[in-house]
């Protein structure tokens, strides 16, 4: 033996190579009735980012490209919650960013307190409305109110290393130009270039895509404004698109909500495995856990490990491992100070 063993955490969990959410915007009716369908075919979780003053009705106000949609309920929101999906908090009131005396208190914490309410469970994400341009503002209240981390919207792609405070989210779809009637580039990097072909398994590899979409239905409301297109798909498109995540990466895709990415990274930056040299045929690994987020959920980890062995036991089989080409993998809870003893 040269030097010490390497016991090291997976960037993303069950050390995937590639991971995927979707997240739907303002928690529209067809959210149930059009996406849900698709996404328990491809079992693929979603997410919603919910106007918690919009609860159960149709927008009507002025001045928005999305007028007379409906919004979910609280039961219609908890019966998705039930099935795996998750909810953000899209604000309060949706208003325009630019607005004067815009209150950011209830816009953030306040949304986040009621639409726990609505739910019976923690609300831990924020997603950014109408436009980026208070974001230095917002993302400090957003820290106090006990939120996670922040969607935001930015190139789709995620490294292992994204801020928390700035999720990257951006659309990528295939079909979309039969819909788009605004080929210039949007803040949601909707250009015509994007789409066709845009995953692929070189560009995707060890990336994490926040998908963003808003209604999917065949046809909007005539209140609507016509550029909405660019930011909403049809069910058929969303069907492309899961259909495309799992033709690239089948079961080797982590498909999860932002919420399990972003405890899984907290947690991961929280940990430090330290690993002994192997002795008697044993490697032992123990994992230091130091300033721990408040409020984290989840408390499992991957981990990876090279051996010289040709087959590998963690906690003399306690725990679940794989080995492949000499690495070993196991997910597994950790506390601080929780040991894993790899043996042949
Ligand atoms: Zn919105």
């Amino acid at each position: 033996m040269t030097d010490s063993p390497a016991v090291e955490i997976a960037p993303w969990k069950y050390d995937a190579p590639f991971v995927y959410s979707i997240t739907y915007d303002e928690a529209t009716i067809d959210a149930i009735s059009n996406s849900y369908p698709i996404h328990q075919e491809y079992d693929i979780p979603g997410h919603v980012c919910a106007v918690s003053g919009y609860l159960g009705t149709q927008r009507i106000e002025r001045g928005t490209s999305m007028r007379e949609v409906f919004h979910m309920s609280p039961e219609q929101l908890r019966f998705l919650a039930d099935r795996g999906w998750t909810v953000s908090s899209h604000s309060h009131s949706h208003c325009p960013t630019g607005q004067e005396g815009i209150d950011l208190d209830l816009e953030v914490r306040v949304s986040k307190i009621e639409l726990e309410k609505a739910l019976g469970t923690p609300v831990r994400l924020l997603a950014f409305w109408n436009d980026l341009a208070i974001e230095d503002q917002i993302r400090p209240i957003a820290q106090q109110a006990g939120y996670l981390g922040i969607l935001g919207i930015a190139h789709p792609f995620n490294g292992p290393d994204f801020d928390v405070w700035h999720i990257a989210r951006g659309t990528v779809g295939r079909d979309m130009e039969m819909w788009v009637a605004e080929p210039i580039a949007s803040m949601y990097h909707h250009t015509r270039e994007a789409f066709p072909g845009n995953l692929t398994r070189e560009n995707t590899r060890g990336k994490w895509l926040v998908d963003i979409t808003h209604l999917v239905v065949n046809r909007l409301p005539k209140a609507c404004g016509e550029g909405l297109w660019n930011r909403c798909s049809t069910p058929a498109m969303l069907d492309a698109r899961l259909s495309e995540v799992r033709a690239l990466w089948g079961e080797d895709v982590w498909a999860a909500v932002p919420e399990d990415v972003v405890e899984y990274t907290l947690l991961r930056r929280a940990a430090t495995p330290m690993a002994s040299q192997p002795d008697e045929g044993r490697i032992v690994c123990t994992v230091r856990l130091n300033a721990l987020p408040a409020g984290l959920q989840s408390r499992e980890l991957s981990f990876t490990a090279h051996v010289p062995w040709s087959s590998v036991r963690v906690n003399g089989g306690a725990i679940p491992a794989g080995l492949r080409d000499g690495v070993a993998l196991w997910t597994a809870a950790v506390h601080d100070g929780a040991q894993f003893v790899l043996s042949p």
